[in-house]
């Protein structure tokens, strides 16, 4: 019996941008195995059932073999890292096998990352360490499931071929899948070695792929940029909203269709601390968590100077200011979810900003504060349902003087208690990846071990959702956990 293949390929954007990609052949990694999967992406792709029983499903993205169709590539950019113009990065260690569609005609392109060198590896070795997969792996699947828009995490390829950083590390591999890759620094990199119709072809190709609407309007490039602000503001507001920090908003990490890209030194907030840097590596705090939506506006810049070559000063000036209202009414649109009212009323802002403020005095855990609003009563007048709310708090006088005021705004409030809780739990997880969980999980895995890889896999996909026997994955870090440093070494 023929086995039907899993991967029919196309690859339009060697196809359209040849110029933009570089033929290269994956490194396979030395004795590599399968080391896990998402089913959830796999479906996504259109994969059929059992995906990853077939041989082929392993060999592909181990890239030992390249599916009928696909072609191996990697693709130059440039960007500004730490606001310092890098005019050629690419990808140094990612290549890309080519586009699956799925059923509903979705095209999704699969890049295999730590496959080898490019080249655009610069001085890096090509490889990515299994800490940083399980890591990236983990983030992508836990985003989805969040509803934040990101790449996706398909596999990752484990092996016994030792890598390099601080200490020797083992090499595997990930598949990371997403309807483009397309960067900022794409934009940047053409445009600043003045190579017009490139940068133009690149333009008209985001255009016809991710953004066709555009051709019905009366200027398609003002209104290409004007959905990356919008974009890029809605993305910055749900990070804010679920306490994420990329770590490195450099412009080369940020998508071009709005997706979080490139996980390294990321992190979800524990305590609540506005200015927490996940990144041991930024010094300045550039890319600290409160700075994260100037940093999104600054990166818009960046592109939206690319964007000179078609438009006017004042066309992108315009367009750049609506990204902080977009990036405001999105988040309070969560925040008032969040909060669990029905709608938004001037006065909201301050109670939101005291809660946020008795937060970070009191160094409150940010997502079990939000999760245990729901268990507050509009007459438990003496808090006593909130136990596990107060016990977040140090000092608990701040908040129960915040919580009478609250109370009283539920009652004026149009939602029942009920309808309330079932609001705010759509949008307050119980179950975030703390940087202490990955931990776990990575040093389990890095002795063979991937039980916690696959419970945290598994409790992270349904992060709203409370789960049996899963009661570890819903605390708050412990003092160690909240100590880890992460740096960009991956
Ligand atoms: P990142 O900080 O991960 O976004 O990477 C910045 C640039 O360095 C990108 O061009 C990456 O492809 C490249 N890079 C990162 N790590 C490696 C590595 N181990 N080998 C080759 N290139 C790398
Ligand atoms: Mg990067």
């Amino acid at each position: 019996m023929m086995i039907p293949t899993l991967f029919k390929l196309t690859s339009s954007i060697s196809e359209q941008l040849p110029f933009a990609v570089t033929p290269v052949k994956p490194t396979p990694l030395r004795d590599s195995f399968l080391l896990t999967y998402s089913r959830s992406c796999g479906d996504l792709l259109g994969l059929p059932a059992n995906f990853w029983q077939s041989p082929e499903f392993k060999t592909v993205l181990a890239g030992e073999k390249l599916p009928k169709g696909g072609v191996y590539t990697a693709q130059v950019y440039a960007g500004h890292q730490f606001g310092q113009f890098v005019p050629q990065l690419g990808d140094g260690r990612a290549i890309s096998i080519g586009e699956i569609s799925n059923h509903v005609g979705e095209s999704y392109e699969i890049q295999l990352k730590g496959s080898g060198l490019t080249p655009y590896s610069r001085m890096g070795d090509g490889r990515a360490v299994l800490r940083s997969c399980i890591r990236e792996f983990l983030a992508s699947e836990a985003m989805a499931a969040l509803n934040i828009p990101t790449t996706r995490a398909l596999s990752i390829v484990g092996s016994n071929e030792e890598v390099y950083r601080e200490r020797v590390e083992q090499g595997a591999m990930m598949a990371r899948v997403a309807q483009s890759h397309i960067r900022f620094g794409h934009f940047e990199y053409w445009f600043h070695r003045n190579k017009i119709p490139e940068l133009t072809h690149l333009a008209n190709y985001c255009i016809e792929q991710f953004y066709p609407e555009a051709n019905t309007q009366e200027l398609p490039y003002l209104y290409l940029f004007e959905q990356i602000v919008q974009r890029t503001a809605t993305l910055i507001a749900q990070w804010q909203a679920h306490g994420f920090a990329h770590g490195v908003m450099n412009t080369d990490n940020m998508s071009i269709l709005g997706l979080t890209i490139d996980y390294g030194p990321f992190g979800f907030l524990d305590d609540y601390n506005p200015g927490f840097i996940c990144n041991h590596s930024d010094s300045s705090g550039r890319y600290a968590f409160e700075e994260q939506p100037s940093i999104g506006l600054w990166n818009l810049n960046a592109l939206g100077l690319t964007f000179s070559t078609w438009l006017s000063v004042q066309q992108i000036t315009t367009a750049l200011k609506a990204y902080e209202p977009a990036l405001v009414k999105r988040y309070l649109s969560i925040m008032r979810q969040k909060l669990g009212l029905a709608n938004w009323q001037a006065s909201d802002q301050q109670l939101l900003g005291q809660l946020l403020a008795i937060m970070a005095e009191q160094k409150a855990d940010y997502t079990l504060t939000f999760r245990l609003l729901n268990s507050v009563d509009v007459d438990d007048v003496n808090n006593a349902n909130c136990d596990a709310l107060l016990q977040l708090f140090r000092c608990q006088k701040d908040i129960k003087k915040w919580l009478v005021t609250y109370r009283a705004r539920l009652q004026e409030d149009a939602l029942r208690k009920d309808e309330r809780v079932k609001e705010q739990n759509k949008v307050n997880a119980l179950y975030v990846l703390r940087n202490y969980l990955a931990e776990l999980a990575i040093k389990e895995a890095e002795s063979g071990c991937y039980h916690t890889l696959e419970k945290l896999h598994s409790v992270l996909s349904t992060p709203f959702t409370w789960q049996r026997d899963s009661e570890l994955f819903a605390e708050k870090a412990p003092n160690w956990g909240k100590k880890l440093e992460v740096s960009c070494s991956s």
